[in-house]
């Protein structure tokens, strides 16, 4: 059993006993964890305030054999998760990068980018930044960090150059965009439009930050919002929770 320290985001917390809690942490150094939190739950507690959900903090915890819940030992909080003002949608935008974190990563595999980004996106949030863009950002900046990327500009099933402009069609199942001769028979192809498609390339590109210059027209806007709706519940099998929520 060795004691590890790591810098963590609290995905969830839930009740164990009349004192203790069992919370999962995606952490930078390890990946996501579940660890049994001791005394978490009594006023003055050993974590203070840090196991509050979003929090980015700290923590020490001892690693466990499989199988087992590791036993958290230490939590120091650096920063809350507070949205501005009465903002409902920045805090479901924070509880639904929280379901993606968890949802999209397995125990113990970790990705630095992927904690990195969901530090910047949750702090900009907090800042009263643009919440739909920054989902948005989050979602497909997420899915190319994992290599679940749509393709964006070759077609998925021959690999033809698809120009991103005009109607483009769009294969939910096959994961990416279709050249003219590939669309036809197939299922779930929705038709997007390539002012959209760019837009996705800016913001899966990880290297700069040109997405910080979209402006999506509220139509293109909600084709994208619709487009990543599917697309995100058709990878993960499920709708995620927080969809209904996001605007
Ligand atoms: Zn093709």
């Amino acid at each position: 059993m060795s004691s590890e320290k790591a810098t963590a985001i609290v995905l969830k917390v839930v009740e164990f006993s009349e004192t203790s809690s069992i919370c999962t942490l995606f952490t930078r150094e390890f990946g996501k964890i579940h660890a049994l939190a001791k005394g978490a739950r009594r006023p003055k507690g050993p974590f203070e305030s840090a196991l509050d959900l979003l929090a980015y903090c700290h923590v020490v915890f001892l690693r466990k054999s499989s199988g087992a819940l590791d036993l958290l030992t230490e939590a120091k909080l650096q920063r809350r998760f507070r949205p501005p003002g009465r903002d409902l949608s920045c805090l479901y935008a924070g509880y639904y990068v929280a379901e993606l974190l968890t949802e999209l990563t397995d125990d113990y595999d970790p990705h630095a980018p992927l904690f990195d980004l969901a530090d910047q996106v949750l702090q900009e949030l907090a800042r009263g930044g643009p919440v739909s863009l920054l989902v948005l950002r989050f979602e497909l900046a997420a899915l190319a960090i994992l290599g679940h990327l749509p393709s964006l500009n070759t077609c998925v099933e021959c690999g033809t150059p698809v120009a991103q402009a005009g109607r483009v069609a769009f294969g939910m199942l096959v994961g990416g965009v279709l050249c003219a001769n590939c669309k036809s028979g197939k299922r779930q192809v929705v038709s997007i439009s390539g002012s959209t498609l760019q837009a996705m390339t800016a913001l899966t590109d990880l290297q700069t930050e040109s997405w910080r210059e979209i402006n999506l027209e509220p139509r293109s806007r909600g084709e994208l919002r619709g487009l990543m709706r599917n697309y995100v519940a058709h990878m993960l099998g499920h709708k995620p929770r927080m969809h209904e929520w996001l605007s």
